[in-house]
């Protein structure tokens, strides 16, 4: 008997590797991240069982709660925005953390990873559309952001994380994604540094994401359901 985590799960991870093929890319090349924040660990437990073992998560309180109560071998992915005083905790549940937007933020993660013996992967998150009243860090703020977390020695920076504004329609996303990676081809080739990881793409756009380069998608809704938040 499958339910429809499951089934939803199977579809999903079939089309994002279609997606990939259909760009002439190996499906292998693009991870997906099932983004279980607000759903209850039983639907996480129904995804682990169907095989999945990345899991993101936009809460340090719920986060912290999940990897209490589920299987130790999740890889646990921090997505969002992420104040200083949750570093610590953030840093002690998460492997990855996708929403480093700011110098201040870099500086605490370095400085608590290193006291605290971890060696976290991170991505410099950036403000696709430039909306005031969404996370991630102003495309100008880039280079010196990128100048710092190439020198981190406690963080493994790996790549960028986006976002397509709301409310635009498929090309404006594709347009921001391709932005996006070349922005990260860039850095790589400034920096003199390896930078293969892009996190982009959702349930409403991962197949542009994909054509665009995405490495990783975050996937909520289209695997678990439709989001209460609950307040
Ligand atoms: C919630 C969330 C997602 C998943 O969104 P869906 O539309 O449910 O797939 C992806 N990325 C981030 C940063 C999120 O907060």
């Amino acid at each position: 008997m499958t339910g429809p985590v499951a089934r939803q799960l199977a579809r999903v991870a079939a089309e994002v590797a279609e997606a990939a093929r259909a760009a002439g890319r190996d499906p292998a090349s693009v991870r997906l991240l099932a983004v279980s924040k607000t759903f209850p660990a039983a639907a996480v437990r129904a995804a682990y069982d169907a095989g999945c073992r990345a899991f993101g998560e936009s809460k340090a309180q719920e986060l912290e709660l999940k990897r209490r109560l589920l299987p130790p071998d999740i890889e646990w992915h921090f997505i969002g925005h992420l104040q200083r005083n949750k570093a610590a905790q953030v840093l002690r549940d998460a492997a990855w953390i996708h929403s480093v937007d700011s110098l201040k933020l870099l500086e605490r993660l370095e400085r608590l990873a290193g006291d605290m013996g971890k060696r976290p992967v991170i991505l410099l998150e950036v403000n696709l559309g430039g909306e005031a009243d969404k996370t991630g860090a102003p495309w100008e703020a880039l280079p010196e952001l990128a100048a710092a977390a190439k020198a981190c020695r406690h963080l493994r920076w790996a790549g960028l994380m986006g976002m397509a504004p709301l409310g635009g329609d498929g090309e404006a996303a594709r347009a921001c994604f391709g932005r996006l990676r070349r922005r990260r081809d860039e850095l790589a080739a400034g920096l003199e540094i390896d930078l293969p990881e892009l996190s982009m793409g959702m349930s409403g756009d991962y197949a542009a994401a994909i054509a665009e380069g995405a490495t990783i998608v975050r996937i909520g809704s289209a695997i678990f359901g439709i989001r209460d938040y609950g307040d």
